[in-house]
């Protein structure tokens, strides 16, 4: 969610004016989008801040403004501890930026403006992507659920849904783009409708896009287990563009611990799901997060999520120490888990899914597998002559391509056969002539590369750079 508007903001403020920082340059303005899921967010933040004070006072034009979760959560504290900061939003406003940075400069003073529910859905607003061939889409935002080591539905608020027809316009209009796979996003994707009284309508919305002409990849995240449906099950096997991928996060597989977390599936509950996907979707990867060392859990909880992670056969688990967040209910309960225990609990865990992960990679040498050539990944590695994309399943690849041959573009789709595998990726062979198939996102990177050499960015253009400070996700991948 943070990254999709991070995409968001730099899309608005290139509309305003801006342009994106070049390496080696100063920027005019320094945004910080922030995340306060994560443990030491406001460390992260305060630190990044307290280094750009000497730049201010050299040059008061220089302007720094801080949104996201963190922003939302701390408000006025931030103005507070780093007053040279000049604006601060949160996560309901973030169109209003490039107003609020007009109105600082203009008034000489910081400028507070948080707002306590949405006022534009993140996608209504212009974006600059990173990729030509892949897009996020938000199909909602906020959450009614009440995990008690959450930070979310305090700062994001209740789920708000964007009507079908709206989504779906916006997907057309990436795929006119070029763009060929888009994850539909929210915090809770398989409640989606809630709001307008349709309790199937994700499930309709999944064989909606696979009506869309041109669209060749469709995923979405994350679902939440209690919520999930057989119908949705449906719609992901029998829609030819939902991709046979499921990220569900289990969080713990104690029952125990699950209610304390306020999860309101149990264990049992959550493998039968995986049976049902696993038997209308063989090839489908699984993936989850975990949490280890909830407040609470005993070494009789642990091996529990231990035997929970072993029969889910998970492709990738995001493992997550818990810590405190404060304004969760979680973070006032009596029995927290020393961090010596944690720490210990959390290496025993690593090895289980590592292990798991191997195991299920090592499954698909052999298979011939049709790859997405990536972006920042697509790049050839001049070592080894090795390109990297996703397979349909998401399993990062990285393919033994032919020194003599040119790369295809990112956003291409090659194939090639797994040779071998690693815990956390494939290596594939594409042959002495490969398969590959040019694809509209191919010709759309095409195009942007040469309209970025023939038109190259006014000098004049006040330069901005936005950085996520959610950016070191801790994950296995
Ligand atoms: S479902 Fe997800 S976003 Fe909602 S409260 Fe639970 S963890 Fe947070």
């Amino acid at each position: 969610m943070n990254v999709h508007d991070s995409e968001r903001l730099s899309g608005l403020l290139e509309a305003a004016g801006y342009a994106p920082v070049i390496a080696g340059e100063s920027a005019d303005l320094l945004v910080f989008n922030t995340c306060a899921v994560r443990e030491n967010a406001d460390n992260k933040l305060y630190g990044n801040l307290g280094q750009l004070y000497e730049r201010k006072l050299e040059n008061p034009d220089f302007q720094i403004a801080v949104g996201g979760c963190l922003a939302q959560k701390d408000r006025k504290t931030i103005i507070d501890k780093a007053p040279w900061v000049d604006v601060v939003f949160g996560t309901h406003n973030i169109g209003s930026l490039p107003a609020l940075l007009a109105r600082a400069k203009h008034n000489g003073e910081a400028q507070i403006e948080i707002l306590e529910s949405l006022e534009t859905f993140p996608s209504d607003l212009p974006t600059k992507r990173d990729s030509t061939y892949s897009a996020w889409v938000s199909i909602s935002v906020g959450c009614n659920n009440t995990c008690t080591f959450c930070i979310v539905p305090s700062l994001r608020g209740k789920e708000k849904d964007r009507r079908p027809g709206e989504i779906l316009a916006e997907i057309e209009a990436l795929v006119a783009e070029g763009v060929i796979e888009v994850t539909l996003l929210g915090q809770n994707v398989n409640t989606y409708g809630v709001e307008f009284g349709d309790k199937g309508a994700f499930a309709k919305l999944l064989r909606a896009c696979g009506n869309i002409d041109g669209l060749e990849r469709v995923r979405f995240t994350s679902p939440h287990p209690a919520a999930f449906t057989d119908d949705v099950i449906a719609a992901m096997a029998e829609t030819h563009n939902v991709m046979p991928q499921l990220h569900m996060p289990l969080q713990s597989g104690s029952d125990r611990i699950l209610k304390e977390m306020k999860r309101s599936y149990r264990s049992e509950k959550y493998l039968g799901i995986l049976d049902r996907v696993r038997k209308a979707i063989p090839d489908a990867s699984i993936s989850t997060d975990i949490i280890v060392g909830f407040p609470s859990e005993t070494e009789e909880d642990f091996q529990e999520t231990l035997r929970v992670i072993k029969e889910s056969r998970f492709a990738i688990c995001y493992t997550f120490q818990y810590s405190k967040r404060p304004g969760t209910p979680a973070a006032d309960l009596p029995e927290q888990i020393s961090k010596e225990i944690v720490q210990e609990r959390y290496e025993r865990l690593l090895e289980v899914v590592n292990d798991l992960a191997w195991a299920e990679n090592k499954l698909q040498i052999g298979k011939r597998v049709e790859v997405l050539i990536g972006n920042s990944e697509g790049r050839k590695d001049d070592r080894t002559h090795r390109l990297t994309g996703r397979a349909r399943d998401s399993r990062l690849v990285h393919i033994n391509w032919p020194v003599e041959l040119a790369a295809p573009r990112p956003g291409d789709l090659v194939w090639a056969e797994v040779v071998d595998a690693k815990p956390y990726f494939l290596i594939a062979d594409a042959g002495i002539t490969p398969e590959v198939k040019r694809t509209r996102a191919g010709d759309a990177f095409d195009a942007f590369e040469e309209a970025s050499c023939a038109t190259p960015v006014a000098l004049s253009k006040p330069r901005m750079g936005v950085i996520d400070l959610n950016v070191s996700v801790k994950s296995n991948d």
